[in-house]
């Protein structure tokens, strides 16, 4: 699917929650306009002297409750377009999550796996410099997000104080402990999607004691998944990576120790399946946690799953949403099931600005209690107004975002 469809079903997905809320066309023009977009050019010196030009981007989607937040993608397909629609999407989760932020998103299109070490550190201080401008604690704070991690938000935070004058770590969240990190925000969005499962299995009157996951990624989103659900006594029966999936293994724990030592996850005594297998596996749950688009029309019919959690940033395209929704499979949509990481994200600034470090059960306590709180919010909402918890997840968040509009008024 194209990135061009990513902003039409983000479009799509505003349209509905605009009419359900009965909002004005005005409401509309002001909700499914950008604040402010930017396209950068940034130059790499490769290891061998040669010079490259790479795209990059940083969306503003929304700054109406507060400063603009949303990761840094580092992906060979991203464009602006997808970067706009991901910015959106941020905005809706952080107004779900009732976090005083707007939304953003930002990448460079490149495959980092093609850089060496120097390279990405490079790509990412020029990048850093070119958006400079419109980023800082007060005004926008980017995090990690697909081909980023911490090494890239230090070195983000780095440039941006070298250029201050001094250190600000609340510029960016996500980073090393030591440079004022959270605790608890590597595991975040994973214990955030691990939570969700547990509390979409007791909606479904559906004991998570023993019940069994299928996950699509083996990254920073599904790997952690898989730890916490395994901690929580349910089962992880098959995860897979880009070139494709087991099942058949003991623990994650032993297939992470086969990846850590092998690069791969075919551990010996499991079994081999394509994506595809995965996704149609006979289990309680499955869990799409790679990129967008996995849950399309073809994928969709044959999902045998009760629930899906969506752990990745727009996994299920529309038409493959309307065919689980016609089988009653419950969805729990990206921006709830996905938030645990922009949640700690939060707390990562909050305790920045304070200067006050939290152990990691305060961290734990406050991600579930936020998560339960959006929960509650969404199964009420989707009970009430009778609809599916997509769009009641939507209706909070673009409900809160017109509300803020409404009481800020127009300005001039
Ligand atoms: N990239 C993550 C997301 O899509 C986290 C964003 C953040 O922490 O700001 O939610």
């Amino acid at each position: 699917m194209t990135t061009e469809s990513a902003l039409d079903t983000a479009l799509s997905q505003l349209r509905r929650a605009v009419e359900q809320l009965q909002l004005s066309e005005n409401e509309w023009q002001t909700l499914s306009t950008p604040r402010r977009v930017l396209e950068v050019a940034v130059p790499l010196r490769r290891d061998n002297d040669h010079v490259e030009m790479y795209k990059g981007f940083r969306v503003q989607y929304s700054t109406t409750r507060g400063p603009s937040k949303g990761g840094v993608r580092f992906h060979p397909d991203i464009d602006m377009d997808e970067t706009i629609a991901l910015a959106m999407l941020m905005t809706w989760k952080c107004a779900l999550t009732n976090l005083p932020y707007g939304g953003a998103k930002g990448g460079i299109a490149v495959d980092p796996s093609t850089l060496s070490l120097t390279e990405n550190e490079r790509l990412t201080r020029r990048y850093t410099s070119e958006i400079l401008p419109i980023i800082g604690p007060e005004r926008d704070i980017p995090a990690p997000d697909v081909g980023t991690d911490e090494k890239n938000m230090a070195w983000m935070m780095d440039t941006y104080s070298v250029n201050a004058g001094f250190s600000v770590p609340g510029v960016v969240t996500g980073k090393p402990i030591v440079l004022g990190g959270s605790l608890g925000r590597t595991s975040a969005t994973g214990d955030g999607v691990a939570i969700s499962t547990r509390e979409a299995l007791i909606a479904r009157d559906i004991n998570p004691i023993g019940a069994t996951v299928a996950i699509q990624g083996f990254g920073k989103v599904g790997y952690w998944a898989a730890v916490a659900l395994e901690n929580m006594g349910l089962r992880v029966v098959a995860v897979s990576d880009v070139r494709g999936g087991v099942t058949g293994f003991s623990s994650i724990h032993d297939l992470w120790s086969h990846f850590l030592a092998e690069g791969n996850i075919n551990a010996p005594g499991t079994d081999r399946l394509t994506n595809e297998e995965l996704l149609h596996l006979d289990v309680d749950v499955l869990i799409p946690a790679a990129l967008a688009d996995s849950i399309t029309e073809k994928t969709a019919v044959g999902i045998k799953a009760k629930i899906v959690v969506e752990g990745a940033n727009a996994p299920t395209t529309p038409e493959g949403d309307a065919i689980l929704n016609d089988k009653g499979i419950l969805v729990v949509p990206d921006i709830l099931a996905n938030s645990g990481g922009v949640i700690v994200s939060y707390f990562e600034w909050v305790q920045d600005k304070q200067n006050y470090f939290w152990n990691a059960g305060e961290v734990r306590e406050n991600l579930n209690a936020i998560m339960m709180k959006a929960f509650k919010e969404v199964e009420t909402t989707s009970n009430e107004s009778r609809v599916t918890w997509r769009e009641a997840s939507h209706m909070i968040g673009v409900g809160r975002v017109a509300e803020a509009h409404r009481l800020r008024g127009l300005y001039p």
